[in-house]
């Protein structure tokens, strides 16, 4: 059985509190690389180092004001108040699953497109593990995965995900995308195992190479050390294929893993689930997966969400076993989670057992993805679809 605990109210029981979102004449300060935040400062009369300090500040100290950053004289903090907003968002729901997962939902500043304020979906994924390092001795790992939107809606429109049900309202801003970084780091403890955020992906909600400079420019500031210092090797990019965009992306040199969300092994189905692929066949996404591993000899992965009976047949595993190979490409399963207004229904184990058998023993390397967070709505989008506006509403369901 599980229970759930609804606490409505205007502070989170995680201790973060909702801090005020942006005014029109205020520049959101985690759009800004060091660079230019140095810029401003120098345009301000400030010193040139109180761009790094104001970044220390904020990244690793965690300030969520300007008010605590207590070595800036008093008159600079005023100024830099009145001039740049830190937090721009607030969290509306803050749910965590017996399993650890802890999802945000967070709305946005009003704009044309979103007179509501836009909402976006935000999750920190924890995995504390076990592993062996070369003596042989045993090391916890405390990886602590976030997993970030970089639209409000998708215009791709799968036909099995609640993100895409309505469409794209409108792309989030690089200082969006890493704001949602930072509203999970203040959730996490300041020290001690556990206390940073050491991989990214973006699979929220959004189609990542549709909003492809704030996607960039996201991934600078995540990777950049005076910010988050996360290895590219340890961000995802998950991407429905847009072969020109993946080129593009690869001509960058950044380190990244870039992710093909292929979820059919053949252009009839794919287009059938996934609106987009009527126009980009699977060729031209093994074409653009080449091409990724030639300019930045990395390989792309191959991600499969499993719909029970559609797509998780014999002849399919041997067809996508095809594809993985002509890529080199490892394949992530992935256990579909219902969502409530679609009919897609999740495969049982041996279901997804089964399939990856059948691609190891075409030779692909093929992990079933553990399912994470299935009592919070772990669907991306669903959360989003579920607020009524309510307000502030803290969640935590565990296993009883
Ligand atoms: S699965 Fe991804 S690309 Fe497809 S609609 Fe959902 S968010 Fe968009």
């Amino acid at each position: 059985m599980k229970r759930s605990d609804w606490r409505g109210g205007g502070s989170m029981g995680s201790g973060t509190a909702i801090i005020g979102v942006m005014t029109e004449s205020k520049e959101h300060l985690l759009s800004l690389s060091l660079d230019e935040l140095t810029e401003r400062v120098l345009a301000l009369g400030m010193p040139k180092f109180r761009a790094a300090q104001i970044m220390e500040w904020v990244y690793q100290k965690r300030a969520a004001s300007f008010e605590e950053m207590t070595n800036l004289s008093k008159g600079d903090r005023a100024l830099l108040g009145e001039k740049f907003a830190i937090f721009t968002s607030e969290i509306v729901r803050n749910v965590t699953s017996s399993d650890g997962t802890q999802k945000i939902l967070l709305r946005w500043p009003a704009t044309e497109k979103s007179p509501e304020g836009g909402l976006t979906e935000t999750v920190m994924i924890p995995m504390d593990d076990d592993q062996c390092d070369n003596f042989g001795n045993t090391v916890v790992t405390h990886r602590r995965t976030a997993c970030l939107s970089t639209q409000v809606g998708c215009p791709v429109k799968c036909a099995f995900c609640a993100s895409g049900l309505e469409g794209l309202k409108e792309n989030l801003t690089p200082g969006q995308v890493v704001e949602q970084a930072l509203r999970l780091t203040h959730m996490l403890p300041k020290e001690g195992p556990g206390h940073r955020i050491t991989n990214i992906v973006f699979m929220g909600m959004g189609e990542p190479l549709a909003n492809f400079d704030t996607t960039v420019a996201a991934l600078k500031t995540l990777m950049a050390p005076w910010a988050f210092h996360i290895s590219g090797r340890k961000i995802t990019v998950s991407t429905v294929g847009l072969p020109p965009q993946m080129k593009r992306f690869a001509e960058l040199g950044l380190t990244a893993t870039l992710a093909i969300s292929l979820h059919a092994p053949n252009d009839e189905l794919r287009s059938q689930i996934i609106p987009w692929a009527e126009k980009i066949s699977i060729t031209q996404l093994v074409d653009a997966g080449k091409y990724y591993f030639e300019k930045t000899g990395r390989e792309v992965t191959l991600e499969y969400i499993m719909l029970d009976g559609v797509n998780t047949l014999p002849e399919h595993a041997r067809q996508l076993a095809t594809i993985a190979k002509l890529l080199r490409a490892n394949v992530n399963l992935i256990y579909y989670n219902e969502v409530p207004e679609l009919e897609f229904k999740r495969p049982t184990g041996q279901t997804m057992f089964a399939f990856q058998n059948t691609l190891r023993s075409a030779g692909v390397n093929a992990h079933v993805r553990k399912s994470r967070g299935r009592d919070i709505a772990a669907a991306c989008g669903q959360l989003a679809r579920q607020d009524k506006g309510k307000g502030v509403v803290q969640v935590t369901v565990s296993g009883a």
